[in-house]
């Protein structure tokens, strides 16, 4: 059959068989925003809401061939990553990133589950930020992921995020959303900076009680709207807009 024409984001990570987060999340948020999806697993979880059980990563040239495959199959106008397990496989991913630097990545650096089970190797960070996160158009990290990936502890007020934020920048990424900036309170304020502009707040009602998966929605969404050539700032205002709207259906419901 002849290459799908329709444009589909690219879903790369791991499955989480809880149902809470990962591709699953992806697929399902993706494809209530109308977008297609195509997908390359990284790896495969055993999850309960509590904890990750067991994590199985596929070889990082077969998830290279997954990517290889989906691109050459349909008209991929974005890509979301999500969880990439090891340093082998943030390599692996990064080299089909160079190959189609045209289309636009969005990156979740998803370091471990809400649960506490690591999803990612300790000594793949270096790899992340100095060889994907430049790739990638924007990257979006909560507090804890930033403050790890900026080698630092997390950030106690906004001054100290944002010279966190700076360094990944000084590093090569191109953009982030750092989700959270504060932590507390009845209202909820998600940042997008980048290099040479002023930062830009997003700021929402705080989610009353926790739903896991809202870091792949909220990345997944912003992926959706890219695909359909929506501009950066405007795909994070919908995509917070969706997540919101999201949670509050599954808690009336
Ligand atoms: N499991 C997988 C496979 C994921 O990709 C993610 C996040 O992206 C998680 C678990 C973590 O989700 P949560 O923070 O909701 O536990």
């Amino acid at each position: 059959m002849a290459l799908s024409r329709k444009p589909h984001v690219l879903v790369v990570g791991g499955s989480d068989s809880s149902g809470g987060a990962g591709i699953g999340r992806d697929i399902g948020t993706i494809s209530a925003l109308g977008v297609r999806t195509c997908i390359a697993v990284t790896a495969v979880t055993v999850q309960t809401h509590e904890a990750v059980l067991e994590s199985h990563h596929l070889p990082p040239g077969l998830v290279a061939d997954q990517m290889r495959a989906a691109l050459q199959a349909n008209k991929v106008a974005a890509i979301k990553i999500g969880m990439l397990a090891t340093e082998q496989i943030i390599a692996a991913v990064a080299a089909v990133l160079r190959e189609n630097r045209q289309i636009p990545a969005v990156l979740d650096p998803v370091l471990a589950s809400s649960s506490g089970g690591p999803l990612l190797e300790a000594d793949a960070i270096g790899t992340l930020t100095r060889d994907l996160m430049p790739l990638c158009r924007l990257v979006t990290p909560n507090l804890v992921e930033l403050a790890v990936l900026a080698g630092s502890r997390p950030a106690v007020d906004d001054c100290e995020m944002l010279r966190q934020g700076q360094r990944l920048l000084d590093a090569g990424s191109q953009a982030l959303l750092i989700k959270g900036g504060h932590a507390t309170g009845p209202r909820s304020t998600d940042i997008l900076v980048r290099p040479r502009q002023q930062p830009i707040r997003f700021d929402a009602s705080r989610l009353a009680g926790s739903m896991r998966g809202t870091g792949c929605m909220l990345a997944s969404a912003i992926a959706a709207h890219l695909a359909n050539g929506t501009s950066l700032e405007d795909t994070v205002r919908k995509g917070k807009l969706f997540v919101f709207e999201s949670f509050q259906k599954i808690e009336a419901a």
